[in-house]
């Protein structure tokens, strides 16, 4: 079985290696809603499982290219088919591991099993050969095909579903995976790796390897058997990923697909609804404790209604219910470490100094112990403002004037990031005007900023934010194959 029904300190993850027994040292895994429980143990890839995954991944990929694409495609479909019955043994590691709701437990699992789906029909689609008209006398074939080995990088934020996303994409595709989940979900990656395996995905085709980036991760990006890299997280690390594939002196040119960071704001006018905007500043900034690459960071409002959506967001914070992930009544959980409530206390501390404070949600009972940051809102006087992007439960609002609109496109514009804006108004010529001029990959409009349903909303940003193509869009896999045009 992919987790032992035993339950909470007893799930474990090593290296996924064809051939290899794991050797590393077993290191406690702690349930961020509690730092005192220990809910599994997990052991770092050592060189050696490095080595002969990669050898693995190169031996294995002709064959699995060989494999017609519809057979790869049933494969993933019946690993969706898995998932989908295993489903509250996923949400609760989501949540023992991830301090997800059971909201967002939910949507995880969900949207996994979506990915897995759609590449696989992507896979049928594109892979069928397509005709292409010619001189009279020659016929002309374009067919896609598999690159070679790629490394899966992936986040902690969406332990499952991007992970499996960026997996089920590469496989499709006829690539070989070597996947590497992030050093803070380890016990999901290694769960996801089984269910694929367990659904029939060679050992040698999907490889796991679990360690740090910097060792298990910079090691995969300079090696020359890898033909490409499927990356999420941040946007410094893309560079160094970037540098790593580009300063190799053998092997392919290699593909980087990254999805990274962003400056997200949410622009309301005057003629938006306060009620409405409140409701959709405050899931789209602080649902899955503000973790998510769409969040909000920045509420822009129009000076006129300005005063009213504070009161009234002020208001909406003290009924936040902060707490235990795992009950259905909690809003936010804990973020994911302490690293990163570290970083947010040091954010509140500095914005003290130097913002207006609004709003600060209150802790609930029994979150002493683990590694919470109350949901906060500060008001600052423009967006420049604005540090660095920190993952996590805080908001900031900006007063705007009816006639800097442009000039606050242009700043959003000027932080270099471009994944999500949200839009509250109810004037068509505003929203036109704005959506014509961001440089942004994802723009919710009257609605909540969140939310990407995979092959009906692509999501991906632009500029620091990603390369594209568009996780869950018709250009996605295409990008992890090479094409071959017969002649
Ligand atoms: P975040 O800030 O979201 O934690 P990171 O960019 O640090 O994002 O991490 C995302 C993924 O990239 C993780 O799996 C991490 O281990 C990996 N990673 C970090 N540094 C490197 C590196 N130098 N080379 C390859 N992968 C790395």
């Amino acid at each position: 079985a992919a987790m032992n029904s035993a339950g909470a300190g007893s799930w474990t993850a090593s290296p996924l290696v064809a051939g290899t027994q794991p050797a590393g040292e077993k290191i406690a895994v702690t349930n961020p809603a509690d730092r005192r429980e220990t809910v599994g143990h997990w052991q770092a890839s050592t060189s050696a499982d490095v080595e002969r995954a990669l050898a693995n991944a190169v031996a294995a990929q002709p064959g699995w290219d060989a494999t017609p694409a519809s057979s790869r495609a049933a494969l993933l479909e019946h690993a969706a088919d898995l998932l989908e019955a295993r489903m509250p043994a996923y949400m609760a590691m989501c949540t023992k591991e991830a301090g997800k709701t059971l909201a967002d437990g939910i949507a995880e699992v969900r949207e996994a099993v979506d990915f897995l789906r759609y590449y696989a029909l992507q896979a049928r689609e594109h892979f069928a050969p397509i005709a292409l008209p010619g001189p009279t006398g020659e016929s002309n074939q374009l067919q896609l095909a598999g690159r070679g080995v790629f490394a899966c990088i992936s986040p902690w934020n969406f332990p499952l579903a991007i992970f499996l996303g960026q997996i089920a994409a590469a496989l499709a595709a006829g690539n070989t995976v070597i996947a590497k989940p992030a050093e803070q979900t380890n016990l999901i990656g290694f769960a996801a790796v089984k269910l694929m395996h367990d659904a029939g995905i060679p050992q040698d085709v999907l490889q796991y390897l679990p360690g740090d980036g910097a060792t298990v991760g910079a090691a995969l990006t300079r090696d020359p058997r890898v033909a490409g890299v499927c990356f999420t997280g941040s946007t410094e690390t893309a560079r160094l990923i970037n540098r790593a594939l580009a300063s190799r002196e053998a092997g392919p040119i290699a593909t980087l697909i990254a999805e990274t960071g962003g400056q997200n704001a949410m622009i309301a006018d005057s003629s938006s609804l306060p009620e409405q905007v409140v409701k959709d500043a405050l899931g789209s900034a602080f649902t899955s404790a503000g973790q998510r690459c769409s969040a909000a960071r920045v509420l822009l409002v129009q000076d006129d209604i300005a005063d009213k959506v504070i009161g009234m967001l002020a208001g909406a914070m003290a009924e936040l219910k902060v707490g235990d992930p795992g009950l259905p009544s909690t809003d936010v959980g804990p973020v994911i470490d302490t690293e990163a409530k570290c970083v947010l206390d040091e954010h509140a501390a500095k914005m003290q100094g130097s913002a207006k404070f609004i709003a600060r949600a209150t802790l609930g009972e029994g979150t002493q112990h683990g590694t919470f940051f109350a949901p906060t809102a500060w008001e600052l006087k423009s967006i420049a403002e604005l540090d660095r992007e920190k993952f996590g439960p805080a908001l900031h609002v900006v007063r705007w004037k009816a006639d800097e609109l442009d000039a606050l496109i242009d700043t959003i514009n000027a932080t270099g990031y471009g994944l999500t804006l949200g839009i509250h108004s109810r004037i068509d010529a505003t929203i036109d005007r704005i959506v014509a001029r961001a440089k942004v990959g994802n723009i919710y409009v009257n609605r909540n900023q969140i939310g990407a349903v995979v092959g009906v909303q692509p999501f991906g940003g632009q500029g620091l934010s990603g390369t594209g193509p568009k996780a869950g869009g018709p250009h996605y896999l295409p990008r992890f194959a090479t094409e071959k045009t017969v002649t």
